[in-house]
């Protein structure tokens, strides 16, 4: 296809791999950079046993439409399985649904639609700076950094970026930004999130979630297989979630040490609760987990070809104490609407070529 335009999306997380697959089927060269090892961002996996299972708890409800449809584009919906669920201190149950494999299958059926379609998926590449070209092409320079410290560069006439408002900001100190876009990025605060994975010999509680005050370092237990059944995990997975400024002493904290604080405080709910009981665990840190404030206006860039769909632009100025993919992949919808609306006949990202519609 002639004049294909090329991009270069940051972040691997649900947001970039929902865009880049629908990018690279509309035509568009894509890469994809990823600061860690694996796809996934917030909704990455581990193996435990014979099972996959998300670091952090996930699941979702039957009114997911977004979540659902994409489920369904990639011919995953009919391995969702929908549970009752039990909630401490609430009468009822709430339907829950998850994957017969986890949402590790949606993660892995994204990355594959990507590079079947011809698109790269690069980790471990650290996104530094994104610079524009001296040359007549005026292409986006995008740095990134390895783990071994060499940089590469990658050239794309688009930029999407996926991760936190603050850290654009601090990556196109380069680009010549207006402070009425740039400042509300540098605005923007999040809280972080830390959760414990846990397999045990036994269930730790008979509900599927229950919360907790400010007592406790965690606010929020999560009994995993109490919803789903024990699978092959060779355990019970319990979660215990929290989220906290970066202030909080606990922030700093080894793993250990927090692990020693979380196995404290459900001790003192069981008192019978021994070390041994505990097969095996795994701390997920997550710094910018949840937007404590959202940009008054819109935050579309002001230089042609440059991208944001971030967490924080979810949910119309109205902060939400919830974690929710369907908003997000609904945002990574109008997003490439967006960018396939603006280099539609324009030049981008300054004077360089001029990119016909692509399809
Ligand atoms: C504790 C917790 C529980 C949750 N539970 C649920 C649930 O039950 N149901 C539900 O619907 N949703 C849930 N969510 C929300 C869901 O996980 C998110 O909405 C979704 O994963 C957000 O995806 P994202 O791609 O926008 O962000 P992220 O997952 O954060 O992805 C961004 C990616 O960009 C990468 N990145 C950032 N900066 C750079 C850089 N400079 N260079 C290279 N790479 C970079 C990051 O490493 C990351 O992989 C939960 C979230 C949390 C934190």
């Amino acid at each position: 296809m002639p004049n294909r335009p090329s991009i270069c999306i940051v972040g691997a997380g649900l947001t970039g791999l929902v865009c880049a697959r629908k990018l690279a089927q509309r035509g568009f060269r894509v890469q994809v950079v990823e600061q860690h090892s694996t796809p996934g961002g917030m909704l990455s996996s581990v193996r435990i046993g014979h099972e996959y299972i998300e670091l952090l708890p996930h699941h979702i409800r039957k009114n997911d439409r977004n979540v659902l449809a994409l489920l369904k584009e990639l011919g995953l919906h009919e391995d969702i399985s929908w549970h009752d669920s039990y909630w401490y201190g609430r009468a009822g149950r709430k339907k829950l649904g998850y994957p017969e494999k986890g949402f590790h299958s949606l993660i892995s059926a994204l990355s594959q639609e990507i590079t079947d379609q011809g698109g790269i998926i690069y980790y471990g590449y650290t996104v530094m700076d994104i610079d524009v070209s001296e040359d007549e092409k005026r292409q986006y320079r995008v740095s990134c950094v390895l783990s071994d410290c060499t940089t590469i560069v990658l050239d794309s006439d688009v930029v999407l970026f996926t991760g936190s408002c603050r850290n654009l900001a601090h990556i196109t100190h380069n680009l010549d930004l207006p402070t009425d876009f740039r400042d509300p990025l540098m605005d923007i605060t999040y809280k972080a999130n830390m959760s414990l994975l846990l397999v045990m010999k036994s269930p730790f509680t008979g509900c599927f979630s229950r919360p907790f005050g400010d007592d406790y370092p965690f606010q929020r237990i999560i009994q995993h297989t109490n919803l789903v059944g024990e699978r092959r995990y060779g355990g019970h997975i319990l979660y215990l979630s929290g989220s906290f400024h970066t202030s909080h002493p606990m922030w700093t904290q080894s793993d250990a040490d927090v692990f020693k604080a979380f196995f404290k405080s459900l001790q003192k709910l069981s008192p019978s609760l021994v070390r041994s009981d505990i097969k095996t665990w795994r701390l997920t840190r997550t710094r910018y987990a949840l937007p404590t404030s959202v940009p008054e206006l819109p935050l579309t860039s002001p230089l042609p070809g440059l991208f944001l769909s971030s967490l924080a632009m979810v949910g119309d100025n109205v902060v939400s104490s919830e974690y929710r993919m369907d908003p997000t992949i609904a945002l990574a919808g109008e997003t490439v609407k967006m960018i396939e609306e603006s280099i539609s006949g324009r030049s981008l990202p300054g004077t360089g070529t001029v990119i016909e519609r692509i399809y």
